[in-house]
């Protein structure tokens, strides 16, 4: 029986999704193999927030201090390599995001540990831990092995595990000392910029209706505003959209753009390049709006719609609203 480590990611007092789903995972693993989870919360002021992850871990370590108010990958790697050192767990997970990205290698380096990154599944085969990565922008699947090690640092992509609790856990809550008060800093935190009011997380969303380059001209997009509008849900697109500056990048889905992970996916007018479908492997369902039917997205797409799309979302729109009003 070994540890499971999580480094729980969290931004303005709150948890982000991303810890929800290495929790999950690493429950699921904890299950199948009888290790412990346990979440590292480091931050100031965060025991409201432990509460949130509580029921997900069998322990949380939590370092407050204010000088954790912000990221630092420096004092981040040298609190959690002092942990790693004390309690060796078998693993330990990061998000795969902008902060993790910056985290892991620093760690693995001071750590001494075997990394490997932007993992999409993991497990334990014979007791030997194989991450499963993919390559060539997703065209395949590869399946990495380690060195033996006494354990083993991974981040993992956003998206790709459930978000929902796993197993019946209650978590004890472990407060320590912040070792690192003197730590001179070689960077500081100056501020945090919000993306612009009035947009939104594609990677967040429920429902996402994602233009391509079939769409033919900009106004036309207006369309598939106008079919998300009234299915509550939220516009994406493939990188053609963005390349031409009809959509801003934040909105891109594939493996340049944002990883996503809706209850449904409505391809609209995109061939499924693996290029995008390598940001969709996380979504429930896949529904595609082609008119070619050789289109490599019907391959993946659990429905499909072979027709023209300025015939088919016009009265797919119209059949919603004609729902809704009952
Ligand atoms: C390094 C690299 C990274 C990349 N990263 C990404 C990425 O993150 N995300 C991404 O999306 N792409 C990415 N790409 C680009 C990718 O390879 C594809 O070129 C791109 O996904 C194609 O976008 P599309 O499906 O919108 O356009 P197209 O491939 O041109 O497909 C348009 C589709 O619309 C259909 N269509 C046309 N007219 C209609 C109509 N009237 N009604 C219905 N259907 C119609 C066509 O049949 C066609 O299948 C990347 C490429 C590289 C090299």
């Amino acid at each position: 029986m070994s540890e499971l480590f999580v480094v729980a990611e969290h931004r303005l007092g709150e948890i982000r999704e991303i810890t929800f789903e290495m929790l999950w995972k690493a429950g699921e693993l904890a299950q199948e193999h009888s290790h412990t989870v346990t979440a590292i919360l480091l931050g100031h002021e965060v025991s409201p927030i432990a509460e949130s992850i509580s029921d997900r871990a069998d322990k949380i370590i939590i370092f407050d201090d204010e000088r954790l108010k912000n990221f630092n990958a420096d004092i981040y790697k040298e609190t959690i390599a002092g942990l790693i050192e004390e309690s060796k767990p078998i693993l330990t997970l990061i998000g795969n995001t902008s902060r993790g990205m910056e985290l892991a290698p620093c760690l693995a380096v001071r750590a001494g540990l075997p990394l490997a990154t932007d993992c999409i599944d993991i497990m334990f085969k014979d007791d030997k831990l194989i991450a499963q990565r993919q390559m060539y922008s997703g065209k395949i699947f590869s399946d990495v092995s380690f060195a033996p090690s006494a354990g083993y640092i991974l981040t993992i992509r956003s998206g790709v595990f459930s978000k929902d609790r796993i197993g019946d856990r209650q978590a004890e809550i472990v407060k320590k000392d912040f070792p690192l008060k003197d730590m001179p800093l070689k960077k500081d935190f100056i501020e945090f910029v919000e993306t612009a009011a009035g947009d939104v997380d594609i990677s967040q969303a429920e429902l996402l209706i994602s233009v391509g380059r079939g769409i033919g001209e900009e106004e036309n997009i207006s369309l598939v505003k106008e079919l998300a509008e009234a299915l509550n849900g939220v516009v994406s697109c493939s990188r053609p959209i963005v390349d031409k500056n009809w959509l801003p990048k934040h909105l891109q889905v594939g493996t340049s753009g944002k990883s996503v992970s809706p209850k449904v996916y409505i391809a609209v007018g995109i061939s499924g390049a693996f290029q995008h479908m390598a940001g969709v492997s996380g979504a429930g369902t896949i529904i595609a709006i082609n008119k070619d039917p050789k289109a490599p997205i019907f391959r993946t797409a659990d429905y499909g719609i072979v027709d023209d799309l300025f015939k088919i979302v016009p009265v797919l729109k119209d059949r919603v609203l004609e729902t809704k009003k009952g």
